[in-house]
This record gives C-alpha cells, sequence and structure tokens, in this order.
C-alpha cells in the first residue's frame, strides 16, 4: 500500500481493511512519482476524511487568508511525517488572522475560535528563574530562553505562550485523527514511524507549554500585579485555555490507546518507555514529560490552574488521565507476556514447596 495515498477510495478501503482485521504491515509500493509534492485538493481530500479540524483551519488559511500552506511538505513521500507541522503552522496563521494588534483567534474545535484580546504582557524570557535548570531542555530554549528573541511565545507572554499551545495541540490532533489512515492506507514501517516520532514530539509539547504558561502565571501573580490582573480577568483567555488544556490532554488518552492498540495488532512490545516497530525502538514515554507534570503540580501552580478553569476544574480533572504515567495502562500484549515471563517463578515455588513437604516428612519419619 501507498504511504501517501489521498486520492480515491480512502474510505471503502479503511473499511474493508478493518473488516479483515489486517495487522500486516506492507512495502510501499510507488504508484506514482513520491518526490512529487501533493496538490492542495489531495490533502484537503485527506483532511476532510480523516481529520475535520485540520482540514477546516487549513482551508481558512489556504482559502481566505491565500497562504500557500504547502509550503511546509517536501514531497507526497514525506506527507505523513509533515501534516503536524504543516497544521502546527497554519493554526498560527488562523490565530493571527485578525491582523490586529494584541488579537488573537484561539481556534477551539467543530470550526469554532474564540478571540482573545489583551494589553499588558512581559516577556516569557523573563520567568527563566522559576523554571528548574533540568527543564532547560527541549523547546525551553527555543521558546523561552536565550534563543526566543523572536518568537511570540517570548514577545507575546502568556498569550504568545496559548497560541504555540494551541498550536502543537491541533498538530497533534491530526497525527491522532490520522490514526485509521496509518492502520489502512499507510500501513507500512515507515508511515507508523512518522506517526510515533510526530505524536511523541506533540505529547511533550503539552507537559513543556502547560508548565510554562502556568509559571508564567504564577511570576505575574508575584511580579507583575496588572498583567496578572488582566490575566484573570481575560474570560476569553480562560475559556480559550481551558477548551484547549482539556482537548489536548484527551488527546493523550487518545495516543496511550492508538499505541496500546497498535502493539497488540502488530504484536509488538511496550517496555519501559519505548515501543518496538520491526524490531527497532521508538520511545513513547520520557521521564522529561511526567517531572514537568509533578512540577506543573506543585500547589502554587495547582491554584493557577483552578483560577484559569473555575468550575470547570473539577469537570477536567488536571490530575487525573495523563498524570498517570503510561505504564500502567501498559499493552494487554505486555501483561500477558510477563505472565507467561513471571510462569517460571511460580514453578520454582511450587518445586521448593514440595521439596520442603518431603523433608519435613522425612524428618517426621526418622524421629518416629
Ligand atoms: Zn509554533
Amino acid at each position: 500500500m501507498k504511504c501517501k495515498n489521498v486520492f480515491k477510495t480512502m474510505a471503502a478501503l479503511a473499511a474493508s481493511a478493518l473488516i479483515a482485521g489486517s495487522v500486516c504491515m506492507t512495502e510501499a509500493k510507488a504508484h506514482y512519482d513520491e518526490e512529487e509534492k501533493p496538490t492542495w485538493e489531495e490533502v484537503e481530500e485527506l483532511l476532510d476524511t480523516y481529520d475535520p479540524d485540520g482540514a477546516y483551519i487549513l482551508r481558512v488559511v489556504h482559502d481566505d487568508l491565500g497562504e500557500d500552506v504547502l509550503q511546509w511538505i517536501d514531497s507526497k513521500e514525506t506527507l505523513l511525517g509533515e501534516m503536524e507541522l504543516m497544521v502546527h503552522e497554519s493554526t498560527h496563521s488562523f490565530e493571527h488572522q485578525s491582523n490586529k494588534w494584541h488579537t488573537m483567534d484561539i481556534y477551539t474545535g467543530h470550526q469554532q475560535s474564540v478571540r482573545v484580546t489583551y494589553q499588558e504582557v512581559f516577556p516569557s524570557h523573563e520567568m527563566i528563574a522559576d523554571i528548574p535548570e533540568s527543564f532547560h531542555q527541549g523547546r525551553f530554549h527555543t521558546y523561552i530562553g536565550d534563543n526566543s528573541e523572536n518568537v511570540g511565545a517570548n514577545n507575546w507572554g502568556i498569550y504568545g505562550l496559548l497560541d504555540e499551545f494551541s498550536a502543537y495541540c491541533w498538530g497533534l490532533n491530526s497525527v491522532i485523527s490520522l490514526y485509521e489512515y496509518f492502520q489502512t492506507e499507510a500501513n507500512t514501517k515507515r508511515c507508523w514511524e512518522y506517526y510515533l516520532s510526530s505524536s511523541y514530539s506533540n505529547y511533550l509539547a503539552y507537559a513543556e507549554f502547560n508548565c510554562y504558561i502556568l509559571v508564567y502565571a504564577a511570576y505575574a501573580k508575584e511580579h507583575y500585579p496588572d498583567v496578572y490582573q488582566e490575566i484573570m480577568t481575560n474570560e476569553a483567555f480562560k475559556q480559550a485555555y481551558r477548551t484547549i488544556e482539556a482537548k489536548y490532554r484527551s488527546l493523550l488518552t487518545r495516543r496511550n490507546e492508538q499505541l496500546k492498540e497498535f502493539a497488540l495488532q502488530h504484536e509488538e512490545t511496550i517496555e519501559d518507555g519505548y515501543l518496538t516497530v520491526q524490531g527497532d525502538l521508538h520511545q513513547i514515554e520520557d521521564p522529561y514529560f511526567d517531572e514537568l507534570i509533578a512540577w506543573s503540580q506543585k500547589p502554587i501552580y495547582q491554584a493557577i490552574y483552578q483560577e484559569l478553569v473555575g468550575d470547570a476544574a473539577e469537570a477536567t480533572g488536571f490530575d487525573s488521565e495523563i498524570v498517570q504515567p503510561m505504564s500502567v495502562e501498559r499493552s494487554a500484549a505486555v501483561s500477558e507476556q510477563e505472565q507467561t515471563d513471571h510462569s517460571w517463578l511460580w514453578g520454582t515455588v511450587l518445586c521448593l514447596g514440595i521439596l520442603t513437604g518431603i523433608v519435613i516428612m522425612i524428618v517426621v519419619i526418622t524421629r518416629v
């Protein structure tokens, strides 16, 4: 099957392959020049079928704003690996479509957006001292650290951080939404590697940007009371944050389910944060993620979170779902293997029990 067959009969093929319970990866058979760029219509058709939110964002950017969304794609061959980047960057364009000063339209799903306006900010860079050095890795350097001079996440403070949080969320949404396509049309090792690397990268971004947003607000509370006051009275900002944060968290849960399903269907294993794909190890969890989540749960940041999400806190449940490391949800395949692996232990215990019984009997008999 082709890696990028975005052309025809996708739904029919997907349905028939699912019914057949296909679990075998197939070799890519190119029926076209894979170096060729996909057309806008091909991308639109693929997203219309699998990722309606991505299709809507791209359509606004392509049709209404007149931007070349395909600039983020190198070729048909790499389309699935670059899809999340295209949706991510298009989300930024979407959110700045008003072209007005200190105004963003945060996309919240189902063709809806929330217009967020603001006045005062301080650069995100200023809060570095409140971010532990062990977190000075990953996206920190680009968005908060020394290299962040010209990025919105730094210059527009917490509002720029939300813009980035949202872009990573919709990027992940695209990967997760295309899972069915990976299972059927793109069921090759290379395409699964695209799925794994894209979803892993965007999984980390949740913990990073959620942490930055909470630290920013806490820093504002201490050093910039006016900025803090504006954040906490900005209902549009709070609504957008609440929606994106909950959506992002639900995607992480869905990702865990998909990884588990993939491991079972393809008879691969998940162990110590890694998933095997035909003998190759792919990282799917990271201790850095867990450390960021744990940091975000400090009382000072929990209080900020509660204030941001308000009454919705209980409904969204910050400390549920993803806070549980995926290891507690490891695939049944892994559990079965562990059960098999532990069978020797039970055998040994049984043998020792029988031997002990025999020894006791001998002692009793000889004494008698
Ligand atoms: Zn971005």
